[in-house]
C-alpha cells in the first residue's frame, strides 16, 4: 500500500512541528540556533532526495525490479546519437539483447529514421524530455508539462509507440515532475547503477562500477548519447560478457517491470 504522504511532505510536517516546539519552547538566540539547524537539516535531507532517485522522496521512482530470476534492464539515456547508437545497436542485435532507451525528443526529431529502427528491433523508446535542459528540475509545471508533452509526441510519431517512461534529466526529481509524470500516465525510471561513463574512465572501471550492483532485477543506467563510441562498446561488451557467464538474462524495463 502506498503511503499517503511522500517523505518530502512527512519532512515538511515534521519540520513545521518541530518549529513550532521550539518558538514555544526556547527564547532569543537559542531559538534562533536551533531553526537555523532544523532548517539546515531539513533542507539536506531535501537536496539529497532531488539528487537520489532511490530516496523515493517526491514519489515513486523506479529504480529495481523485484524479479525471482536473474534478469536485468540495460538503459540508454541521452540518444539517439548516430555516431554511436547504430553500432550499438548493431552490438546488441548480435546478441540478441532488447535494451531501453530513454531518448531526447530534440534528438529524435532530428532522426526519426534511427529510432524507427530502434523500435523495429525490439527496443523500448522512452521519453527523457524534449530539451534535456540542465533546468530542466527547476522548469515550471506548464513548461515542464510542455517539454514533457513535446518529447512524448515526437517519439510516439518516430517509434509508433507511446513511452509509459520517463526519466529526468540529470536525474534530479521534485514534487513537479511526478505531478507532470501523473497527470501524462508515465512512471518515473530511475536506476539501481549508474556507469558515470562520461567522466572518462576506463571501460573496465565503468562496467565494474554496474556489476558491483548486479542483482535480479537491477536496472542499469549508460549513456549513448554524447560518450566516445569505442568506449560505449567495449562496456557494454565486458557487461554482456559478465551477464552471460553469471546467467543472467537482459529485458527491457517494462519486461523487468512485469516480472514482479
Ligand atoms: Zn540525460
Amino acid at each position: 500500500m502506498r503511503p499517503r504522504l511522500t517523505r518530502y511532505q512527512m519532512i515538511v510536517v515534521a519540520t513545521l512541528c518541530a518549529a513550532a516546539v521550539i518558538c514555544i519552547s526556547l527564547r532569543g538566540a537559542e531559538r534562533i540556533w536551533c531553526l537555523a539547524a532544523l532548517c539546515s537539516l531539513s533542507g539536506l535531507c531535501v537536496g539529497l532526495g532531488v539528487s537520489f532517485p532511490r530516496w523515493q522522496m517526491f514519489g515513486e521512482s523506479i529504480c529495481a525490479a523485484a524479479a525471482k530470476r536473474k534478469i536485468v534492464a540495460l538503459t540508454f539515456d541521452d540518444g539517439p546519437d548516430a555516431r554511436n547508437t547504430p553500432e550499438l545497436l548493431a552490438l546488441l542485435a548480435g546478441r540478441k539483447i532488447r535494451a531501453t532507451f530513454f531518448c531526447v525528443g530534440m534528438r529524435v526529431a532530428q532522426q526519426p529514421e534511427l529510432v524507427k529502427r530502434m523500435a523495429a528491433e525490439g527496443h523500448a523508446i522512452e521519453n527523457h524530455s524534449f530539451l534535456h535542459s540542465p533546468f530542466t528540475n527547476i522548469f515550471s509545471v506548464r513548461r515542464l508539462r510542455g517539454d514533457l508533452s513535446r518529447a512524448q509526441a515526437e517519439i510516439t510519431r518516430a517509434a509508433g509507440r507511446a513511452p509509459e517512461f520517463f526519466r529526468p534529466p540529470v536525474g534530479l526529481t521534485n514534487p513537479r515532475v511526478f505531478r507532470v509524470t501523473g497527470e501524462l500516465g508515465l512512471k518515473v525510471a530511475g536506476y539501481t547503477a549508474r556507469g558515470l561513463d562520461r567522466r572518462g574512465d576506463a571501460p573496465e572501471e565503468i562496467a565494474g562500477r554496474l556489476l558491483r550492483e548486479l542483482q535480479p532485477g537491477a536496472i542499469f543506467l549508460l549513456h549513448d548519447g554524447g560518450v566516445p563510441c569505442k568506449r560505449l562498446l567495449a562496456v557494454v561488451t565486458l557487461l554482456l560478457d559478465k551477464l552471460e557467464s553469471e546467467g543472467y538474462q537482459c529485458a527491457r524495463l517494462d519486461e523487468l517491470i512485469a516480472e514482479q
